[in-house]
């Protein structure tokens, strides 16, 4: 970086969102765009992504894809390198599904697509990117985690494995790419108002309540929030920070 250069810019940067198409990887996509780089959606509905795109400009391209399949990540990040003309150089594994059921319910078939979704494919996405990352000695991985990655939550048992379980995967990775010029993070969002927040909360005041009652900012977040939080960790602004997972939360996880 040169010192006339904007530390939170990504231009030159060509970033692949999962479940880029909706919320919050929406709004990543967004915000990423402002700061200058290329974006690649890859989502399963190609209406929505096609739809999200065309808000995006002409800095932004789609793939449909479906990031259980696992053995597609590499076809998937070709794609996405041959849409954006460049090599992907932030990854943010954000594609999720939702979970909200007591523990004996929860079945095994249950348990497995919520750890496949969130974690099994950002790995196999992380294999995908990583040699090319690797040898360009330049790279962010961004994992979308959540408050379940960090506290209790009743009737998120299979949800809150996976979210957790990323905070082990950005850990471990980053100790080993860092070195090679491959930031790993995550961010643990709060309570962000999008189509999963509303479906995990409409029928549930109290459980609305209780979440605006220990956030001492008092309102949910809005999907920009995390969308300028990814641009400064896949930002050299972020240059010296690896192997942390940020709360965007409105202080909901040191809330009383
Ligand atoms: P949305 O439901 O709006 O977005 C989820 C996105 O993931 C959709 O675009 C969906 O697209 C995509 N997706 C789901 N399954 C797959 C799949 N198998 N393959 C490819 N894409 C997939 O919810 P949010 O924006 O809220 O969620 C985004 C991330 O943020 C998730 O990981 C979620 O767990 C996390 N999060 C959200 C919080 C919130 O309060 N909203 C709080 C904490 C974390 P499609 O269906 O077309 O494939």
């Amino acid at each position: 970086m040169n010192a006339n250069q904007d530390p939170f810019s990504l231009d030159g940067e060509c970033a692949l969102i999962t479940g880029g198409g909706s919320g919050i990887g929406l709004a990543i996509a967004r915000c990423m765009v402002e700061a200058g780089a290329r974006v690649v959606l890859a989502g399963r509905r190609e209406a929505l992504l096609a739809e999200a795109v065309k808000t995006l400009g002409g800095a932004a391209g789609y793939v449909v894809h479906d990031v259980t399949r696992l053995e597609e990540a590499p076809h998937l990040v070709r794609q996405a390198e041959n849409a954006a003309g460049a090599p992907v150089s932030i990854l943010v594994n954000n594609a999720g599904i939702h979970l909200k059921k007591p523990a004996v319910e929860t079945t095994e078939a249950d348990f497995q697509a919520i750890l496949t979704t969130h974690l099994c494919a950002a790995h196999a996405l992380n294999r995908a990117v990583l040699p090319g990352m690797l040898k360009r000695n330049h790279g962010s991985i961004l994992f979308i985690g959540s408050m379940a990655s960090i506290f209790g939550i009743p009737l998120l048992t299979a949800y809150s494995a996976a979210k957790s379980g990323m905070l082990g995967m950005v850990r471990s990775l980053a100790t080993e790419a860092s070195g090679q010029g491959v930031r790993v993070n995550a961010i643990a969002p709060g309570w962000i108002e999008t189509p999963m927040m509303r479906q995990a909360l409409d029928g549930d005041p109290a459980r609305r309540d209780k979440i605006l009652s220990r956030t001492p900012a008092k309102t949910f977040g809005r999907p920009d929030d995390i969308g300028q939080a990814a641009v400064y960790l896949s930002s050299p602004a972020a240059s010296f920070v690896t192997g942390v997972c940020l709360p965007v939360d409105g202080g909901a996880s040191i809330g009383f």
